[in-house]
């Protein structure tokens, strides 16, 4: 439960403290209703994954942390493969259903202390914190298969769906997040170039 808490003297007839009144609510919906309020700020509205606004103050701060502490940090950016031809035959209310499919594939293989959020159109970006390129290399992999390996299925139309990955990881080298972010995306467009589905890292 959350209160609020509040004090007040009652003066008598001769303004000299009498009593001390004190009263105690109870604000846990409004306490709940504000965290949902700011929580909505943070999200995209159509995959409930985190905005882009939100990813970037992440991704200073995570950055901030690695120069201070030295921890390791990726990124794993994601897109989805031939979207355009996904909603132009299958039309866009099923391309809204692929995209709240894929988030929710690639959700539920994050820790928690992971970022996942919406960078833009069919595109994404996961953060991860105290994580090894290699491991991250493995985390992407996983991604790539689980979107692979499913038949997408929504009012008639069924299709497969297939991810480009690109990772990157927090090196002396780059200097500010602007550059972190153009590391993954310069693997993400390896991995298209080289024939979509695939996982791409700028260090492998
Ligand atoms: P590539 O494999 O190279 O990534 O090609 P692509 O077709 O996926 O990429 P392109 O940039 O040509 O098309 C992206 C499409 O994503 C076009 C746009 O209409 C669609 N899109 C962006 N946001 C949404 C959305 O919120 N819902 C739906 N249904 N479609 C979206
Ligand atoms: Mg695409
Ligand atoms: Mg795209």
């Amino acid at each position: 439960m959350q209160q609020s808490c509040s004090i007040f003297p009652i003066r008598n007839g001769n303004e000299k403290i009498e009593y001390i009144c004190i009263t105690v609510r109870d604000v846990t919906e409004i306490v709940v209703y504000e965290h949902k309020l700011l929580d909505a700020t943070r999200r995209d509205y159509l995959t409930g994954s985190f905005n882009r606004k939100y990813l970037e103050d992440k991704l200073r701060e995570e950055f901030e942390r690695h120069r201070r502490y030295g921890a390791p940090l990726c990124l794993i950016i994601f897109d989805i493969d031939n979207f355009k031809n996904v909603n132009d035959s299958c039309g866009h209310l099923y391309g809204d259903f692929v995209l709240r499919e894929v988030v929710a594939r690639v959700a539920s293989g994050l820790r928690t202390t992971d970022i996942l959020a919406r960078y833009g159109g069919e595109e994404f970006c996961g953060i991860l914190p105290e994580t090894s390129l290699k491991s991250a290399i493995e985390v992407a992999e996983r991604f790539r298969e689980s979107i692979a390996s499913e038949e997408y299925r929504f009012h008639g139309h069924s299709r497969k769906i297939t991810i480009s990955l690109g990772v990157a990881a927090l090196d002396k080298n780059i200097t500010n997040t602007d550059m972190f972010f153009k590391k993954a995306d310069d693997a993400l467009y390896t991995a298209k170039r080289e024939g979509k589905n695939k996982v791409r890292s700028a260090d492998h």
